[in-house]
Protein backbone atom coordinates (compact mmCIF):
# COMPACT_ATOMS: atom_id res chain seq x y z
CA UNK A 1 0.00 0.00 0.00
CA UNK A 2 2.68 2.59 0.40
CA UNK A 3 2.64 4.75 -2.86
CA UNK A 4 6.68 4.96 -3.14
CA UNK A 5 9.24 2.54 -3.77
CA UNK A 6 12.62 3.66 -2.15
CA UNK A 7 15.69 2.75 -3.85
CA UNK A 8 17.87 -0.25 -2.90
CA UNK A 9 21.20 1.10 -4.19
CA UNK A 10 23.53 3.72 -2.90
CA UNK A 11 24.45 6.14 -5.78
CA UNK A 12 27.28 8.54 -5.10
CA UNK A 13 26.40 11.78 -4.06
CA UNK A 14 26.46 14.48 -6.74
CA UNK A 15 26.83 17.89 -7.58
CA UNK A 16 23.04 18.69 -6.62
CA UNK A 17 23.47 16.36 -3.52
CA UNK A 18 26.44 18.36 -1.72
CA UNK A 19 24.15 21.74 -2.48
CA UNK A 20 21.49 20.31 -1.21
CA UNK A 21 23.28 19.06 2.03
CA UNK A 22 25.03 22.82 2.59
CA UNK A 23 21.52 24.89 2.02
CA UNK A 24 19.70 22.60 4.68
CA UNK A 25 23.15 23.66 7.28
CA UNK A 26 22.47 27.26 6.90
CA UNK A 27 19.32 29.39 7.83
CA UNK A 28 19.47 31.31 4.60
CA UNK A 29 21.56 29.37 2.08
CA UNK A 30 21.55 32.03 -0.60
CA UNK A 31 23.00 34.80 1.50
CA UNK A 32 25.70 32.55 3.10
CA UNK A 33 26.98 30.65 -0.23
CA UNK A 34 28.29 33.02 -3.03
CA UNK A 35 28.63 30.25 -5.25
CA UNK A 36 24.99 29.06 -5.02
CA UNK A 37 23.96 32.57 -4.93
CA UNK A 38 26.18 33.38 -8.15
CA UNK A 39 24.82 30.06 -9.93
CA UNK A 40 21.05 31.13 -8.84
CA UNK A 41 21.39 34.70 -9.75
CA UNK A 42 22.97 32.65 -13.38
CA UNK A 43 20.31 30.86 -14.31
CA UNK A 44 17.23 32.29 -15.11
CA UNK A 45 15.26 28.88 -15.88
CA UNK A 46 16.26 26.41 -12.64
CA UNK A 47 15.85 22.62 -12.06
CA UNK A 48 15.89 22.07 -8.70
CA UNK A 49 15.95 18.32 -7.00
CA UNK A 50 15.96 17.73 -3.53
CA UNK A 51 16.16 15.15 -0.92
CA UNK A 52 15.87 13.78 2.52
CA UNK A 53 18.61 16.55 3.69
CA UNK A 54 15.89 19.12 2.67
CA UNK A 55 13.54 17.93 5.63
CA UNK A 56 15.55 17.19 8.20
CA UNK A 57 15.42 20.86 9.82
CA UNK A 58 11.66 19.78 9.94
CA UNK A 59 12.35 16.69 12.42
CA UNK A 60 12.28 14.05 9.77
CA UNK A 61 15.27 11.64 9.54
CA UNK A 62 17.14 11.15 6.46
CA UNK A 63 18.86 8.06 5.54
CA UNK A 64 22.57 9.46 5.12
CA UNK A 65 25.21 10.55 7.23
CA UNK A 66 26.89 13.51 5.82
CA UNK A 67 29.30 12.01 3.19
CA UNK A 68 26.30 9.95 1.79
CA UNK A 69 26.68 6.56 3.47
CA UNK A 70 23.57 4.79 5.15
CA UNK A 71 23.50 5.06 8.52
CA UNK A 72 20.77 2.45 8.76
CA UNK A 73 19.22 0.02 7.77
CA UNK A 74 17.58 0.06 4.25
CA UNK A 75 13.81 0.59 3.76
CA UNK A 76 11.53 -2.40 3.32
CA UNK A 77 11.51 -3.18 -0.70
CA UNK A 78 7.79 -3.64 -2.12
CA UNK A 79 8.75 -7.13 -3.21
CA UNK A 80 9.09 -8.06 0.75
CA UNK A 81 5.71 -5.74 1.19
CA UNK A 82 3.56 -7.26 -1.05
CA UNK A 83 5.27 -11.00 -0.53
CA UNK A 84 4.96 -11.48 3.43
CA UNK A 85 2.18 -10.54 5.30
CA UNK A 86 4.34 -10.03 8.36
CA UNK A 87 6.50 -7.43 6.52
CA UNK A 88 3.20 -6.04 5.85
CA UNK A 89 2.58 -5.91 9.57
CA UNK A 90 5.57 -4.65 10.70
CA UNK A 91 5.42 -1.74 8.42
CA UNK A 92 2.01 -0.78 9.20
CA UNK A 93 2.80 -0.94 13.04
CA UNK A 94 5.94 0.82 12.15
CA UNK A 95 4.05 3.62 9.93
CA UNK A 96 0.90 3.91 12.80
CA UNK A 97 3.31 4.96 15.80
CA UNK A 98 5.89 7.14 13.19
CA UNK A 99 2.77 9.20 11.68
CA UNK A 100 1.56 10.52 14.75
CA UNK A 101 4.72 13.05 14.18
CA UNK A 102 5.73 13.13 10.69
CA UNK A 103 1.86 13.81 9.59
CA UNK A 104 2.44 17.29 11.73
CA UNK A 105 5.73 18.28 10.10
CA UNK A 106 5.46 21.87 8.95
CA UNK A 107 7.86 22.97 6.08
CA UNK A 108 11.46 24.75 7.02
CA UNK A 109 13.40 27.44 5.60
CA UNK A 110 14.75 25.45 2.61
CA UNK A 111 10.96 24.55 1.27
CA UNK A 112 9.84 28.75 1.86
CA UNK A 113 12.81 29.77 -0.06
CA UNK A 114 12.26 27.26 -2.98
CA UNK A 115 8.65 28.31 -3.11
CA UNK A 116 9.72 31.75 -3.17
CA UNK A 117 11.89 30.85 -6.33
CA UNK A 118 8.80 29.25 -7.87
CA UNK A 119 7.10 32.36 -7.06
CA UNK A 120 9.40 34.84 -8.61
CA UNK A 121 9.86 32.92 -12.01
CA UNK A 122 12.92 31.28 -11.07
CA UNK A 123 12.13 27.79 -10.49
CA UNK A 124 10.78 25.71 -13.50
CA UNK A 125 10.32 22.43 -12.40
CA UNK A 126 11.28 20.70 -8.31
CA UNK A 127 11.60 17.37 -8.62
CA UNK A 128 11.34 15.86 -5.05
CA UNK A 129 12.66 12.36 -3.22
CA UNK A 130 10.90 13.55 -0.38
CA UNK A 131 7.43 11.81 0.32
CA UNK A 132 6.24 14.34 2.89
CA UNK A 133 4.56 17.00 0.93
CA UNK A 134 6.12 19.65 2.47
CA UNK A 135 7.19 21.75 -0.55
CA UNK A 136 3.84 21.94 -1.68
CA UNK A 137 2.73 23.10 1.88
CA UNK A 138 5.37 25.80 1.62
CA UNK A 139 3.71 27.21 -1.87
CA UNK A 140 5.59 25.19 -4.49
CA UNK A 141 3.24 24.12 -7.20
CA UNK A 142 5.48 22.60 -10.03
CA UNK A 143 6.56 19.61 -8.07
CA UNK A 144 6.82 16.34 -8.89
CA UNK A 145 6.71 13.90 -5.93
CA UNK A 146 9.74 11.44 -7.92
CA UNK A 147 9.25 8.50 -4.83
CA UNK A 148 5.30 9.23 -4.01
CA UNK A 149 3.70 11.03 -1.68
CA UNK A 150 2.52 9.48 2.14
CA UNK A 151 -0.67 11.86 2.67
CA UNK A 152 -2.79 9.20 0.54
CA UNK A 153 -2.75 5.98 0.66
CA UNK A 154 -3.98 3.46 -2.12
CA UNK A 155 -5.26 -0.01 -2.14
CA UNK A 156 -3.34 -2.38 -4.18
CA UNK A 157 -6.34 -5.03 -3.91
CA UNK A 158 -9.41 -2.48 -5.57
CA UNK A 159 -7.44 0.83 -6.09
CA UNK A 160 -9.18 2.72 -3.46
CA UNK A 161 -7.43 5.62 -2.69
CA UNK A 162 -8.10 7.49 1.26
CA UNK A 163 -6.35 10.30 2.94
CA UNK A 164 -3.22 8.83 5.16
CA UNK A 165 -4.70 10.46 8.17
CA UNK A 166 -8.24 8.31 7.87
CA UNK A 167 -6.49 5.41 7.15
CA UNK A 168 -4.83 6.29 11.00
CA UNK A 169 -7.81 6.28 12.60
CA UNK A 170 -8.69 2.29 11.06
CA UNK A 171 -5.47 1.49 12.39
CA UNK A 172 -5.81 2.89 15.57
CA UNK A 173 -9.25 1.11 15.43
CA UNK A 174 -8.04 -2.01 14.86
CA UNK A 175 -4.91 -1.38 17.11
CA UNK A 176 -6.34 -0.51 19.85
CA UNK A 177 -3.63 -1.23 22.04
CA UNK A 178 -0.53 -0.45 20.01
CA UNK A 179 -1.58 3.50 20.23
CA UNK A 180 0.49 3.88 24.06
CA UNK A 181 3.42 3.01 22.30
CA UNK A 182 6.78 5.09 20.90
CA UNK A 183 9.69 5.00 19.48
CA UNK A 184 11.97 7.15 17.90
CA UNK A 185 11.10 8.79 14.75
CA UNK A 186 12.51 6.94 11.15
CA UNK A 187 12.81 8.63 7.76
CA UNK A 188 9.77 8.28 5.79
CA UNK A 189 7.12 8.09 8.53
CA UNK A 190 8.82 5.08 9.89
CA UNK A 191 8.99 4.68 13.39
CA UNK A 192 11.96 2.29 14.94
CA UNK A 193 9.55 -0.40 17.05
CA UNK A 194 11.25 -3.71 17.39
CA UNK A 195 8.92 -6.13 18.80
CA UNK A 196 6.49 -9.18 17.66
CA UNK A 197 4.08 -7.85 15.36
CA UNK A 198 2.23 -10.82 14.87
CA UNK A 199 -0.74 -9.45 16.42
CA UNK A 200 -0.85 -6.26 14.38
CA UNK A 201 -4.17 -6.25 12.34
CA UNK A 202 -3.69 -4.50 8.95
CA UNK A 203 -7.11 -3.28 7.11
CA UNK A 204 -8.17 -5.40 4.55
CA UNK A 205 -9.51 -4.86 1.28
CA UNK A 206 -12.93 -4.46 1.34
CA UNK A 207 -14.73 -2.58 -1.71
CA UNK A 208 -17.92 -2.58 -0.49
CA UNK A 209 -16.78 0.20 1.73
CA UNK A 210 -14.34 2.96 1.49
CA UNK A 211 -11.65 0.54 1.65
ZN1 LIG B 1 -9.44 -2.31 -1.49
Amino acid sequence: MPSTQRPYERSAPDRHHIWRRRAVRTRCAVMQHPALEDFVAGHQRLFVLTGAGCSTNSGIPDYRDSDGNWKRTRPVTIQAFLGEAATRQRYWARSMVGWRRFGRAMPNGAHRALAKLEQQGRCELLLTQNVDRLHQAAGSQRVIDLHGRLDVVRCLGCGATMPREQFQGELVRLNPTWIALDATDAPDGDADLEQDFSSFVVPACEPAAAC
